[in-house]
């Protein structure tokens, strides 16, 4: 790759001056500013696809999916008709409407829970799990595992992945609290254990467990980049009940994306609580949380847990979420492709890392994919501790030479990236010979 070959990005870059003038960091979320990987972040015009053209005109090969949600691809025409014909009803009435009805009827139906709750993030999706899992059990103390990634709830932003370990300086094994502004007597709440280590969870429990409200876990991790749970950790999280504390499975980003019964259903874990959001919107900003029927009634204004939103259920969100569920469940095989591309992308990357003497370890599951720069076998990066061990700046450099052909892989070393129904064939020998090219440049 040559300068004279490198995109344009003038248009981009005079956006990011004027952002950062009028809004912190010139984003509205951290890792959008490409902190890690250096560079200017591309300002997006539209998204059609697999494909996001930003605002110079460039093309670019969509890996990030907006962090999860665009399991069908940009602007999917089930998706832009729903929400077109929701539109001329009205954006938001403050009052229940049949859309939240049918969304919670489909989301109870495919994942088996009793009841669920729909909010407008994640993060509210989580905090109003673990407020609830606190009434229930009348404890105090939650536990979360070291790297995952719950939302910016206070008391999650302890040993807290994602963007916290991108972006903040030394917060790589830095002790709780995970962020300024978090008051050390909220952080005292969460006691962190280290995922995928059976034994440290049960001696947490055996000490703490009759204090314990609630177990918080991604039940695949996609914020330390990809991390798969072990047998004996995944029989560990079974044993929580036994100490009385409820489990909260976050699949914010796993849920619908690994299957319709999400990475639980695959594990064959079976939580009290279950936090979703990304998918469940269809690209929309929406939420949820749900479970069994005793715990969930604790919610108000049926029970004394008190939890609500102005624009909760807004009636374009639940349209385009159903209309992403019931394409996702009319297409059986479409789970199967997405890991079929999935497996050759990672089997091409580690083929072309090879050949440039780079070393690679990648971990997968499902549309799920992390490609650490580290020699270890492949799969066999299980910790936070073990993903910090990367080459964050070969995966910088990496990172730029995708770029620099069109390739829009997530910018950080510490996340997944994400495969929509919109890849094909063409999208994956595009993106191998853009990575040759990118590996050739670093062995
Ligand atoms: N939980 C998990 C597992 C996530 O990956 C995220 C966001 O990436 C969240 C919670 C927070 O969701 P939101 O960004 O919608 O608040």
């Amino acid at each position: 790759m040559t300068m004279e070959t490198l995109p344009s990005t003038a248009q981009s870059a005079a956006l990011f001056a004027r952002a950062r003038a009028v809004t912190p960091g010139g984003v509205n979320s951290p890792v959008r500013a490409f902190r890690s990987v250096g560079g200017s972040p591309r300002f997006i015009r539209e998204a059609h696809g697999a494909y996001l053209t930003d605002v110079d005109g460039n093309r670019l090969l969509d890996y990030i999916g907006s962090w999860g949600p665009m399991i069908l691809g940009h602007d999917h025409p089930a998706v832009r008709e729903a929400v077109a014909a929701a539109l001329t009803r009205g954006t938001s009435f403050g009052a229940p409407s049949e859309g939240e009805v049918r969304l919670a009827e489909t989301v109870t139906r495919l994942t088996g829970v009793d009841r669920v709750r729909f909010v407008n993030s994640g993060t509210e999706a989580t905090m109003s799990a673990l407020r609830l899992a606190r009434g229930f059990t009348d404890r105090k103390f939650i536990v979360k595992f070291r790297g995952n990634y719950h939302g910016h709830a206070d008391g999650l932003l302890v040993e807290a992945g994602s963007g916290l370990l991108t972006n903040a300086e030394g917060a790589l094994g830095r002790s709780a609290p995970s962020s300024a502004g978090v008051p050390e007597d909220y952080a005292r709440l969460t006691l962190v254990s280290e995922y995928n280590d059976p034994a440290a969870l049960d001696a947490l429990l055996a000490e703490r467990g009759h204090e314990i409200a609630a177990v918080i876990f991604e039940p695949v991790v996609g914020n330390a980049g990809v991390l798969v749970p072990t047998p004996e950790f995944l029989a560990a999280l079974h044993r929580v009940r036994e100490h009385g504390a409820l489990l909260i499975a976050d699949e914010v980003m796993t849920g619908f994306r690994l299957s319709l019964r999400g990475a639980t259903g695959l594990l064959g874990l079976t939580p009290d609580l279950t936090c979703w959001g990304k998918i469940i919107g269809g690209g929309l900003p929406v939420g949820a949380y749900g479970g069994r029927a005793d715990v969930m009634d604790f919610v108000s204004p049926q029970g004394p847990v008190y939890q609500a939103g102005t624009l909760s259920g807004n009636p374009l969100a639940m349209a385009a979420g159903l209309a992403t569920l019931e394409v996702l469940e009319g297409d059986p095989g479409l789970y199967t492709r997405l890991e079929a591309y999935t497996a050759r992308l990672a089997e091409g990357l580690k083929a072309a890392a090879q050949d440039a003497g780079v070393p690679l370890s990648v971990n997968r599951v499902g549309s799920m994919l992390t490609a650490f720069f580290q020699d270890a076998p492949d799969g066999s990066v299980r910790t936070y501790t073990d993903a910090a061990r990367s080459d964050t700046a070969a995966f910088a450099t990496w990172f730029q030479g995708m770029l620099g052909q069109g390739i829009y892989w997530a910018p950080s070393q510490f996340e997944s990236i994400f495969i929509s129904a919109a890849h094909t064939d063409t999208e994956l020998d595009a993106t191998l010979d853009a990575a040759r090219t990118a590996y050739a440049h670093l062995g």
